[in-house]
């Protein structure tokens, strides 16, 4: 097992790395910028670093930087989170030829998955269904309108480096295609410096519904169910759920099946997630994260498993801790994203908590660095909390998580709370009716 671990990240789920490696005993170097000084990740780790000034490409993103200071602290291997480097193959390269262990996949792992079409195809390969599209880059405009014009509109035109809902535009008809084709060009070359596009059918009413998956050193490959992650705007993540509303037990068991099938025979290890558009009945994949997930306390709750200590012990060339049988699914839970946002605006709202009173009580869970006194920096994600509830049914769950939401306290800044309330409260949530397009016009509801 390794003597210390160097979290290459910031915020809660620099904290949430912490507490695995604590309860298996690792000491923890944090490293932070210049403005997470006060930082409660850098307050928590036994040894802590400055990496740079505030902006993430001199601090968070800045890999001699990390790479320097895992070598003065001594770090036997770097956890990278989610976001900045940890789904950049290069960094898992660099972290690997100084002698270090890059806690996740390989490198090429990373990079096939990296790029949306060398995923897709790999996919198709492995057995996997897709969403109908383009076969790989579009070459040009006509080649964009002759596989629109043979799957039908509405088409999607997407990055093939995307992120983030960044690079993604949809062509209604076909006096859209030029437009979408040149405003995804665009937006994929300012965002990720490669203008490489494809294009997908725009799925009407599709359900997002993801898929955990755990594989060890040795050849063993476990699913954890899958997360509903419907509840988006502007194809960002706000509320989660574990398992679907939407799912049987005997499709959750055959999408597992076709999954793990895949990555065993791929050679995948260590955590990742194949994220599906679910409609009418069908999955089709559109894209895999080679990492942690925000959202991967939900499963932790259903399973009972803590997915950081499993992709570390795994790092350290142990067996995976479970078989599929072992692998169980209890009750219902559901996640709140809690962003320093304007609740109506999405604003965000940085500056001083003056009180932070979190929520507790049966099934309650926070995972969030925040302390009364911390001033939220401008310069990050505007994440600052995840609140996370379980309970033996879906409509326990969503009382507890009304109950929870009741009595968090966040002052100073504003909180998406007030949208998350009005949400639990709404008939479709409750009834688990909704698709990826619900949220959107949720928002825009008069209340
Ligand atoms: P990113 O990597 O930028 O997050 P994804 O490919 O994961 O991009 O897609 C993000 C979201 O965009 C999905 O969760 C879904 O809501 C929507 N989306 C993506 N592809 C399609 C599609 N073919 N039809 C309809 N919606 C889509």
């Amino acid at each position: 097992m390794f003597d210390k671990i160097l979290i290459a990240n910031r915020g809660e789920i620099a904290l949430r790395v912490l507490r695995a490696c604590r309860e298996l005993g690792i000491r923890t170097v944090a490293v932070h910028s210049t403005a997470d000084a006060e930082a409660m990740h850098v307050r928590l780790a036994d040894e802590s670093v400055c990496i740079g000034p505030p902006a993430s490409r001199d601090s968070y993103l800045n890999i001699p930087a990390i790479l320097t200071a895992a070598h003065l602290c001594g770090a036997d291997a770097i956890h990278p989170g989610y976001g900045f480097l940890s789904e950049n193959a290069g960094f898992a390269e660099a972290v690997e030829a100084h002698g270090l262990t890059f806690i996740g996949p390989s490198p090429d792992h990373i990079r096939m998955m990296g790029d949306k079409i060398t995923a897709k195809t790999a996919m198709r390969s492995l057995g996997v269904p897709l969403v109908p599209g383009s076969d790989g880059a579009l070459a040009d405009l006509d080649a964009a309108r002759t596989v629109a014009a043979e799957i039908g509109y509405p088409v999607l035109i997407k990055a093939a480096a995307g992120g983030g809902g960044r690079g993604m535009k949809v062509a209604e008809t076909a006096n859209d295609i030029e437009e979408a084709w040149r405003v995804a060009r665009t937006e994929a070359k300012a965002a990720f410096g490669n203008d490489e596009v494809y294009l997908e059918k725009y799925l009407d009413k599709p359900r997002h519904i993801e898929l955990q998956i755990m594989a060890d050193n040795h050849g063993a490959v476990v699913h954890f169910g899958e997360r509903d992650c419907s509840l988006q705007r502007r194809h960002q993540k706000l509320l989660e759920e574990a398992g679907s509303p939407a799912l049987t037990q005997e499709e959750r068991r055959a999408i597992g099946e076709t999954a793990t099938s895949a990555l065993k025979k791929l050679g995948y290890r260590n955590a990742g997630t194949l994220e599906f558009l679910y409609q009418d009945g069908q999955f089709a994949f559109i894209e895999m994260n080679t990492r942690l997930q925000v959202e991967h306390p939900i499963t932790e709750m259903v399973c009972n498993v803590d997915l950081v200590r499993e992709q570390i012990r795994i790092a350290a060339g142990q067996p995976l801790g479970y078989t599929q049988e072992q692998v169980r699914f209890e009750g219902h839970a559901i996640e709140c994203r809690i962003n320093a946002e304007d609740p109506d605006t999405f604003m965000p709202t940085p500056g001083r908590v003056t009180v932070f009173h979190p929520p507790g009580g049966l099934g309650v869970r926070i995972d969030s660095a925040l302390y009364a006194g911390y001033v939220v920096p401008p310069y990050y994600d505007s994440m600052v909390a995840k609140l996370i509830v379980h309970a033996p049914t879906r409509p326990e769950a969503i009382a507890r998580m009304q109950r929870a939401l009741d009595e968090f306290v966040i002052s100073g800044i504003k909180t998406v709370i007030p949208l998350h309330q009005r949400i639990l409260a709404d008939p479709e949530f409750r009834a688990g009716d909704y698709t990826i397009h619900w949220l959107e016009q949720f928002v825009d509801k008069p209340h």
